[in-house]
């Protein structure tokens, strides 16, 4: 039988604890989920008819701080999934540092097949289903794939709602208007932005030499495919679920992200020449990005991208996760032994949950933030934390991936002393 995916993220630990010393009982500590919640969510649909979804909440170790982590829409989602991704956010938060634990939640749902008011009465109606599971000081959702700010403005109502009072810290990723932070939305592309920036003259790379591909066309591909764009960086390839496009010498982002909203269809661009300021432009499979040969890069879609099935044909230098767990165990032997490079998840897509952070801070202080001291403070928790983990690497000769861990577990087993 295959591994599981939470078999598998639970193979970074193990990986990690020989290089920190850490006691058994910690460990021990860390091996299993709090709490896990599987829900049933009836709702109504436009044509009368009754639909009832499975939606799950994972709060994975709230050691650090209250738990943390998006909800995720997804035909796709199940427990092992969403445990996995809890575990993901427990590392991740302690990588940057931020005072909170790790959670997950989702429901296994296809969002474009739902009218606007359907999608409404679901997201209300996930929020009511865990309304007790939830809160500021325990357990602080957010969006994640396939949930937007619109999304979590019906869920932080519905939770206000449930408890007769305005709680605008207890769901972070908010629309703006109801107590969201400023650089929220752009804020994952951001933070992978400045850690590249950061990693690029350690590794001796020029941006202006350098060539990029970015699988997943999404609010954070879209914003690390303009980040970079803007810099300098060549993006020579970005796709979305149904495939992308590709052309040697770069794309204009810009206006492949003005043409994608207006028809919300990829496809689409490939026919109009118009859209694209560079005209010659090939149409390429998302197995066929990950293969081009590139200097960075960046799956930014879903987990188990890069397997033992492709990764002998990965012909990148440089990997940056940008979604999480896009890199399996399996294929990261793979590419270490073939002298690819991975920067994990866990530190690079950090800048989201920062940026969360920065948004509960706000709604619990009541004194808002201007985008640039947004930017700073994230530009500033990003810089430090891939430096520090850049140096255990170095130091302990171990995978930026490890050394991620390795970072975070000794803040973990610091907070586990400190308690017991
Ligand atoms: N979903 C994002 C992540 O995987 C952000 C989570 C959050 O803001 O809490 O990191």
């Amino acid at each position: 039988m295959s591994e599981s995916l939470f078999e598998q993220a639970s193979k970074r630990l193990a990986d990690a604890i020989a290089h920190v010393d850490i006691s058994e009982e910690a460990i021990e500590c860390l091996k299993f989920p709090k709490a896990s919640l599987q829900v049933s969510i009836p709702v109504r649909m436009d044509d009368g008819s009754l639909q009832v979804f499975q939606g799950y909440r994972v709060r994975y170790n709230d050691l650090r701080g209250p738990t943390k982590g998006g909800i995720r829409f997804h035909p796709d989602v199940n427990m092992d999934e969403v445990k996995s991704l809890a575990f993901w956010m427990t590392f991740k938060c302690a990588a940057v540092s931020l005072p909170f634990g790790g959670a997950k939640g989702g429901v296994a749902v296809d969002p474009k097949q739902l009218s606007k008011f359907e999608l409404e009465r679901l997201s209300r109606g996930y929020i009511n289903a865990i309304a007790d599971f939830i809160g500021a000081d325990v357990d602080i959702p957010a969006p994640d794939v396939q949930t937007n700010a619109t999304i979590i403005g019906w869920m932080i109502n519905e939770y206000s709602n449930i408890q007769r009072k305005l709680c605008p810290a207890a769901i972070t990723g908010k629309p703006l208007a109801m107590g969201g932070s400023l650089g929220r939305e752009s804020a994952t592309g951001m933070g992978a932005f400045f850690a590249i920036e950061t990693l690029m003259p350690l590794l001796g790379m020029d941006r202006h030499q350098t060539t990029v591909a970015v699988q997943g066309f999404g609010n954070v591909g879209t914003a690390i495919a303009d980040a970079l764009g803007k810099a300098g960086y060549r993006v020579v390839a970005v796709s979305d679920s149904r495939g992308g496009i590709y052309a040697k010498q770069g794309l204009d982002i810009p206006s492949i992200i003005r043409y994608k909203q207006s028809t919300r269809n990829f496809q689409a661009v490939y026919c109009q020449d118009s859209v694209c300021s560079i005209v010659e432009h090939e149409t390429i499979s998302n197995q066929d990005l990950l293969k081009l040969d590139v200097d960075i890069l960046i799956p930014a879609a879903l987990e188990n991208q890069i397997t033992e099935h492709n990764a002998t044909e990965i012909r990148a230098k440089y990997i940056f996760e940008i979604a999480n767990g896009p890199v399996t165990p399996s294929a990261d032997a793979i590419l270490e032994r073939r002298g690819i490079q991975v920067f994990p998840d866990i530190l690079i897509n950090a800048g989201g949950v920062t940026v969360s952070y920065f948004e509960w801070v706000q709604n619990r202080s009541g004194l808002y933030w201007t985008l640039e001291e947004v930017n700073a403070r994230l530009k500033q928790s990003m810089v430090n934390e891939t430096l520090k983990i850049w140096q255990i690497a170095q130091l302990k000769q171990i995978s930026m991936r490890t050394a991620a861990y390795v970072h975070a577990l000794t803040r973990l087993s610091e907070a586990i002393s400190a308690k017991s």
